[in-house]
């Protein structure tokens, strides 16, 4: 089934790529791979990531204890932050942690990823909050991270940088490129004497075009609590009041819970959609997730 030799070379690979990318600085950063409910792959402590071969893989269980790993090599300190998200989004196959330069500039100033600015980042990430400080690898990352689980799917630390997860590797990689690059793109539009936000209305039609693809994770546009989950258009007067506290989750649209509900998961011709650019943008930000 899962072919493990090529699962540890596809981490070599995002290594290089975080590494090359700028994304990491000598040792920084952890990626992790799921195998199975008790399996999961993952990158050694104090290494660089750019550099990594095969056998620097390690294997640990559900708990971040090991279960192999070669000489000389032991798991990533931070493996408890992944396993956290492994243990509260059985959706998930994968998780990345890096600090790249932008994000992670957010992160040390206290500003978290909200502006609606462009159309990937709204359609692919929704919002991306800022979990509140804690002491590397101890328990207080996965503690402080936690309560974000069930509504995102990255997060900027504190202080720190930032973490992406998703159905797997390539996609959790994915959404580390689309949070750096949303970032600096937002950074710079700040230079430019602050950039030009999406209103409501085209904040719903994005909202409605990701709906409609059925993209899997969490996400503003498709979690209501009070659907058990299902889609809805958040309509920001159900839901708990943590729920609404989110960022990305106070837009009210009205309540469509009922309406949308039945249709929403099932991902359609993508009739209706206003414009094909739109229509367009969706397609490459899906192309990319897959
Ligand atoms: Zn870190």
């Amino acid at each position: 089934m899962v072919n493990e030799m090529e699962i540890k070379k596809q981490i070599c690979e995002i290594g290089r790529r975080i590494y090359n990318r700028n994304m990491v600085a000598a040792n920084d950063g952890n990626i992790s791979v799921k195998l199975n409910d008790h399996e999961f792959l993952c990158t050694p402590t104090g290494v660089s990531k750019g550099f990594m071969t095969p056998e620097y893989i390690c294997k640990v269980d559900e708990n971040g204890d090991v279960i192999q790993a070669n000489k000389g090599f032991k798991p990533s300190s931070e493996i408890k932050m992944h396993m956290r998200v492994y243990q509260k989004r059985p959706d998930i196959g994968s998780v990345v942690h890096a600090h790249p330069t932008f994000a992670t500039a957010f992160a040390i100033a206290g500003i978290p990823l909200t502006q609606p600015i462009m159309p990937e980042a709204v359609i692919a990430l929704g919002c991306v909050p800022i979990a509140e400080y804690g002491t590397p690898s101890t328990m207080e990352i996965p503690d402080n991270l936690e309560k974000y689980l069930p509504y995102f799917d990255a997060v900027l630390l504190e202080n720190h940088g930032a973490l992406t997860w998703s159905t797997d590797l390539l996609a959790a990689y994915h959404k580390m490129e689309s949070l750096e690059f949303y970032a600096e793109l937002l950074y710079k539009s700040k230079m430019l004497g602050g950039p030009k936000e999406f209103d409501k209305e085209n904040i719903k039609k994005l909202y409605e075009i990701r709906r409609k693809f059925g993209l899997p994770g969490k996400h503003p546009a498709n979690l209501c609590l009070n659907k058990d989950g299902e889609n809805c258009h958040n309509c920001g007067s159900c839901g708990t009041a943590e729920y609404r506290n989110m960022p990305g989750y106070e837009y009210n649209f009205g309540c469509d819970c009922d309406r949308e509900t039945a249709s929403a998961s099932q991902s359609s011709s993508g009739t209706g959609t206003d414009t094909a650019l739109i229509a367009e943008i969706v397609r490459k930000v899906i192309a990319e997730m897959k």
